[in-house]
């Protein structure tokens, strides 16, 4: 019997655990940390405390050592609660081991909650077209010195250590792509906040970088097999993180379905349950039906990668399709609570606010698709070449 569908005992004992995380740690302050587009410290301290922000480090380092499907049913069970907390804890996760030569004591701080680290890729003409961008690093007296501006960059402000994408010189006079650390206080490094619909709490900063200088040593990725430059060190990270994205839309979705079947079973409108009427059952039960589905092309993604094969299709295919079919479920249930679903009151419009914004982290739908086009009609069918 080669196909097993069921999590083990100790995954299910992850997964009760995370689940009291968020009742204790997150739940409580979702309203206010949406209204003041902040998410305080000590709620960050709290996921580190409970060793969320570590799942799958190194025990040297202080982290748990888990592999990806843990880390997926941490991001599904959080995302039940928040999409932003589920959202910093997959990007600590993920950055902090899969693009390695961040500092140790970094890493040590990061897990422990006392510290965040992200990543500065996209610009104002380099958002799905990644190789475009246009802030670059020159080599001065035996430091890079950095000059550009980054958009939509996740956790800034907040982050101590940025993994910055620049174009730097190569010895043939050519450039190439490179992710270099840069501290978020160095001179020159400035920073504002760009307002969000939803996910508010875990903050998007417009980054600039005037003259900023780090030591040559600063390029992320170095001792790492098979990664060439900065792209290939990208590519490396998506296969995970877009099973992660799908995984947190996903809980989105499931805990708002399981919210809105009970309300439909309770909510009488001309005298009977609505829940009675098919209008309202049959959308319910076709919004379960994709989220199942689309879960476990999410955990089978996470399978390839623990087994080190490529899962470039389950993580596109189960993104894209994850996110969209997700936003169409909570839109749904929204309208089945009536004008009350549409009030602050409930918490149900900051779920539709918060799943949007997992349309676009790690590339757009019709960038996911462009890849299954890769994968299943060949490179050729991608129309990407430029002119
Ligand atoms: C919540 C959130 C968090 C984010 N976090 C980060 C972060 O931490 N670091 C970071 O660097 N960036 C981050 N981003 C930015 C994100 O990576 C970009 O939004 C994404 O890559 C898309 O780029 P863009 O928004 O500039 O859209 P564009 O690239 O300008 O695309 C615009 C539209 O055109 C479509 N399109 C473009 N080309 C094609 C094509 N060939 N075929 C079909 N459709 C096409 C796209 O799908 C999209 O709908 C974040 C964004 C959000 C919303």
């Amino acid at each position: 019997m080669a196909l097993d569908f069921g999590f083990t005992d100790k995954q299910e004992e992850l997964r009760e655990f995370v689940q009291k995380v968020a009742e204790s740690k997150v739940k409580q302050g979702l309203k206010e940390w949406d209204e003041k587009e902040e998410m305080p410290w000590s709620a960050i301290k709290g996921l580190g405390e409970a060793g969320l922000l570590g799942m799958i480090g190194l025990e040297k380092l202080g982290g748990k050592g888990l592999d990806y499907i843990s880390l997926g049913i941490v991001i599904e069970t959080l995302a039940r609660t928040d999409s932003s907390c589920a959202m910093i804890c997959s990007m600590q996760n993920t950055l902090t081991t899969l693009t390695p030569g961040w500092d140790e004591d970094d890493i040590r701080e990061v897990y422990k909650g006392n510290k965040l680290v992200c990543i500065a890729t996209s610009e104002e003409n380099a958002g799905s077209d990644v190789s475009n961008i246009s802030t670059a690093a020159t080599i001065d007296n035996g430091d890079y010195v950095i000059n550009g501006e980054k958009i939509h960059v996740s956790l800034m402000p907040g982050a101590s250590v940025m993994g910055v994408s620049v174009m730097v010189p190569t010895d043939d006079g050519k450039t190439r792509m490179e992710f270099l650390k840069v501290p978020s206080d160095a001179p020159g490094v400035s920073c504002e906040i760009m307002p969000e619909m939803g996910m508010r709490s875990h903050q998007l900063g417009r980054v600039g970088f005037k003259d900023v200088r780090v030591p040559l040593d600063s390029a992320l990725g170095k001792d790492r097999d098979n990664i060439k430059d900065g792209k290939a060190l990208m590519y490396a990270r998506w296969n995970v993180t877009r099973c992660l994205s799908a995984l947190n839309a996903i809980g989105t979705a499931l805990a708002v379905l399981d919210e809105t079947i009970e309300f439909v079973k309770k909510k009488e409108v001309y005298g009977r349950k609505i829940g009675m009427n098919q209008a309202v059952s049959f959308p319910l039960i076709e919004h379960y039906t994709k989220m199942e589905a689309c879960k476990l092309l999410a955990y089978k993604g996470l399978w390839k990668n623990v087994r080190g094969e490529d899962a470039a299709r389950e993580a596109t295919m189960s993104k894209w399709h994850g996110v969209t079919a997700a936003i169409e479920a909570v839109g749904s249930c929204l309208q089945m609570y009536g004008a009350s679903g549409y009030l602050k009151d409930l918490d149900v419009e900051r779920r539709l606010r918060d799943v949007m914004g997992l349309a676009f982290t790690g590339g757009t739908i019709n960038v996911m698709k462009l890849v299954v086009v890769r994968e299943l009609l060949g490179k050729e069918f991608m129309g990407l070449s430029r002119k």
